[in-house]
């Protein structure tokens, strides 16, 4: 089986997998699988939008962008955030009605058929292997969720439709769980926070190991792939020539890029 049949079969059984929790939560109504039904159609708005944005990210500089496309890498986590932001309200809206319901034993046979068509899924991707493995670890947080499912509709059904509610509301803590991780790192992301110190400390020895001295560094994360910064220095060597030292500066900013990942505006001072 080759490798597009391979994804195009983990696609259809993670729409089935969705379908069979929105059956559950639906028509033989269970909350907790009701929650996880939208978590899920959530999670597949966000992947298929961040994987797009990741891919425009790669995009080479242009006119309307000069430092590259990185930061369209940042609309991934956006769509993630408003699409778990609308699940959050949908669910917390359907919670907040408190009244007794009746979890129907094919509830939990859902659940199971849904926790079925993930498991196929995630064997398919481990042995794709490659950017699927990301994909096999998201998944396997659906696997909790239907194990909390099952268990809280199995026994809502036979017992008291309160433990399936209760699960509802464990899901629903988990949601918000991942909204305030998910909402840390964009903060964290856009707030051009500094490097490591052992970051800078590489940098400055780099420098300095090129004949200059430096004077002041100031380096910002700008994505996963690279930083920029401001580096401020004087050659060792006092009585280099214009030319000589134009064309050291130049070197110095390719390879600070190429080893060091660093875009650095370099000032003689
Ligand atoms: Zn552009």
């Amino acid at each position: 089986m080759d490798s597009g049949m391979s994804l195009a079969i983990i696609v259809a059984l993670s729409i089935l997998g969705g379908f069979f929790k929105v059956l559950g939560g639906t028509i033989y109504g269970s909350r907790a699988s009701f929650v996880d039904a939208l978590t899920s159609i959530a999670n597949a708005l966000a992947a298929i939008i961040s994987v797009y944005f990741y891919s425009k990210s790669a995009l080479p500089p242009d006119k309307d962008h000069h430092y590259g496309h990185y930061k369209l890498g940042y609309a991934g986590i956006v769509v993630t955030l408003i699409a778990y932001g609308f699940v959050a309200g949908l669910v917390v809206s359907k919670l907040s009605k408190f009244e007794p319901y009746i979890v129907e034993i094919m509830a939990p046979v859902m659940a199971c058929l849904g926790a079925l068509s993930y498991s196929m899924a995630i064997f398919l991707s481990k042995r794709i292997g490659s950017f699927l493995s990301a994909y096999s670890a998201f998944t396997f947080s659906e696997l909790i969720e239907a194990g909390v499912v099952i268990a809280s509709s199995t026994i809502g059904a036979l017992y008291s439709y309160i433990v399936d509610y209760m699960g509802a509301v464990v899901l629903t803590m988990y949601i918000f769980m991942e909204l305030f991780k998910t909402t840390k790192s964009l903060v964290m992301g856009i707030s051009d926070i500094a490097p490591p110190a052992s970051y800078l400390d590489s940098v400055k020895e780099f420098i300095e190991s090129r004949g200059f001295i430096v004077n002041e560094i100031k380096v910002r994360k700008f994505s996963d792939k690279l930083y920029h910064g401001d580096v401020s220095v004087k050659p060792r060597d006092a009585h280099t020539t214009y030319s000589d030292l134009s064309r050291r500066v130049k070197e110095l900013k390719e390879e600070l890029v190429k080893e060091l990942k660093l875009d650095a505006s370099i000032e003689i001072a």
